[in-house]
């Protein structure tokens, strides 16, 4: 019998070698990679985004070519490359007289549908598989909570901690609390050093230079020969064990904590290789669960458990709430919100400490870490009024990490509110109280974060206040938002007066402040 000649489809964020596909060798088969155009250009990304997907996509192409596959990779430079899957697909099939396709499930719409099309073209059968990546299907968080009132993530993730048996003991959570995250709130205090981020030095020049004379539109530092990311599996698992002894011992402690000492505090930042599946999460769950039994004097439970939660939970929950309500939830706006982006979030250049270092480290490293993105920039937005597309849009673009399963209901989900609460039970909207509780920047502002009106009060002061009047009508009845409605029924007349003045006047001058 004459045997199928197979082409395998990898997308750049399926880079995940213990799949199933790879584990024998098999002359019939051959796996194509490419670099094209609809995927730097569908839009603006960090040039440390770009870089890092096509250094990591070439160093797993070498890996499997290493371990005796056959592949086929398109680079953007090639000239038989047109440039996007379609074209590069049939002319492939055509050439090689390839006989069966196969892909893995994309884990975004726009690719899920495109592939589907592609597909339905072609003149040859097709085949699926999973991507063997996540620990739930597409579906099942939306099975979980069918006959449930509210998607709560909470549930969610004690049915998860149960299903795949973490951090248990017997039937019961292990430490006896399913939730530490009421001991995880603390501000950096200085009582233990913050370790430097363990970067790597990839040397992505000629990546950079073929970037830049295909006239992709980036945005963001780099330095070519010394990129910080980890593209290979020897990388990123060194990152995890790094992690592991310097950073797990704090993470729960001072996750919440924004300091100018450190861009990445005790954060992980292993959601690139994550996000790419060169690290699977359940590897780096059941990592960080040895690393406690084993250092239990070292690694408390609430530094575990806080870290698990980030994974195993809202991780998962997060690409399920997705493939719920995509496509619908693209197009939310539950406040109308039809506002620009301010100037400042393209180069930083503004006079609000907060926002120029979390702003300021993202042009820099690709990278700010959660609370930054929600409290900070993500606060702003929504305290400004900013369109939800355009907020998206600057998320999908600036972060390594980002990928629309995870950006977007992060984004318009947790953070701007957009979904009317479907994600968040509230919106995170927060005054200066709140970033000078959790930060140093207040401390060196141009602003005072005392100050409500006056010339150097803190524009997230008045702003805050604004945004809970104008939407009193779609909020009222939130009860997660009802003492701060009665905090400002309380202040008087004259006061509420001068305050939303001060947000007209910085309203009217957004790109100045
Ligand atoms: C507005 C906004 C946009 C975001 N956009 C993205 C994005 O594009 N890509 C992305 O991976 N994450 C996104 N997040 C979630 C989170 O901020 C990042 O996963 C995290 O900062 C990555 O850094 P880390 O690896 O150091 O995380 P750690 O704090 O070390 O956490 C460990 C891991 O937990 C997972 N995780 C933590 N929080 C979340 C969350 N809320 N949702 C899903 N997974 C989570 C990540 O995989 C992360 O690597 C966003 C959050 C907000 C508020
Ligand atoms: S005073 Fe206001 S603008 Fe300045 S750092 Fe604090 S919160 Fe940010």
């Amino acid at each position: 019998m004459i045997q199928a000649k197979r082409l395998r489809l990898i997308l750049g964020d399926q880079l995940n070698e213990h799949h199933s596909w790879f584990q024998k060798t098999q002359d019939n088969v051959t796996y194509v990679l490419m670099e094209v155009r609809q995927e730097t250009d569908y839009v603006k990304h960090h040039i440390q985004k770009v870089a890092s997907f096509f250094a990591a996509m070439r160093a797993f192409s070498d890996r499997l070519i290493e371990r005796g596959h056959r592949v086929i990779y398109l680079r953007m430079d090639d000239p038989s490359n047109d440039q996007n899957f379609e074209t590069n697909l049939k002319k492939l099939i055509r050439k090689e007289k390839f006989t069966h396709f196969e892909y893995l499930l994309p884990d975004e719409v726009r690719l899920d549908e495109e592939l589907k099309e592609i597909t339905g073209n072609l003149v040859i059968p097709h085949s699926v598989q999973d991507t063997e990546h996540f620990l739930t299907r597409r579906q099942d968080v939306n099975d979980f909570f069918a006959d449930k009132k509210q998607f709560v993530m909470e549930t969610f993730y004690r049915f998860m901690r149960k299903k795949h048996r973490i951090l248990m003991d017997g039937k019961k959570p292990a430490g006896g609390k399913w939730s530490y995250d009421a001991s995880n709130r603390r501000r950096y205090d200085n009582t233990v050093p913050i370790p430097d981020p363990i970067v790597f030095g990839n040397d992505v020049s000629k990546i950079t230079e073929m970037i830049h004379n295909a006239k992709v539109k980036t945005y963001g530092e780099i330095q070519p020969e010394a990129l910080i990311w980890p593209v290979n599996r020897s990388q990123a698992v060194t990152a995890l064990n790094d992690f592991l002894i310097n950073r797990l011992p704090y993470f729960g402690t001072y996750q919440d904590a924004m300091t100018r000492k450190s861009w990445s505090v005790f954060h992980s930042r292993l959601s690139f290789a994550l996000n790419t599946k060169i690290l699977h999460p359940m590897e780096v769950i059941q990592a960080a669960v040895d690393a406690w039994k084993k250092n239990s004097h070292v690694i408390g439970i609430q530094q575990t458990e806080g870290f698990v939660r980030q994974i195993l939970g809202w991780r998962e929950y997060m690409r399920g709430m997705y493939w719920a309500l995509m496509p619908d939830f693209a197009k939310m706006n539950f406040f109308n919100h039809t506002q620009p982006l301010p100037r400042f979030y393209w180069d930083g250049r503004t006079k609000m400490t907060c926002m120029k270092a979390v702003i300021g480290q993202s042009l820099r490293y690709a990278y700010a870490h959660h609370i930054q993105r929600l409290m900070v920039t993500g606060n702003f937005a929504l305290l400004a009024g900013v369109q939800p597309d355009e907020v998206d849009a600057w998320y999908l673009g600036i972060y390594v990490d980002a990928i629309q399963w995870v950006e977007i209901t992060n984004t318009r989900g947790m953070s701007q509110y957009a979904d009317g609460g479907i994600i968040a039970t509230k919106p995170y909207v927060a005054s200066a109280n709140y970033i000078h509780s959790m930060s140093d920047y207040c401390e060196d502002c141009h602003y005072d974060h005392r100050a409500r009106y006056g010339q150097r009060a803190c524009p997230f002061n008045s702003l805050y206040w604004d945004f809970l009047n104008r939407h009193r009508h779609k909020l009222k009845k939130n009860p997660r938002v009802a003492m701060m409605y009665r905090t400002w029924d309380r202040k008087d007349g004259g006061e509420k007066k001068k305050i939303l003045k001060q947000a007209e006047t910085y309203k009217e001058k957004i790109d100045d402040l």
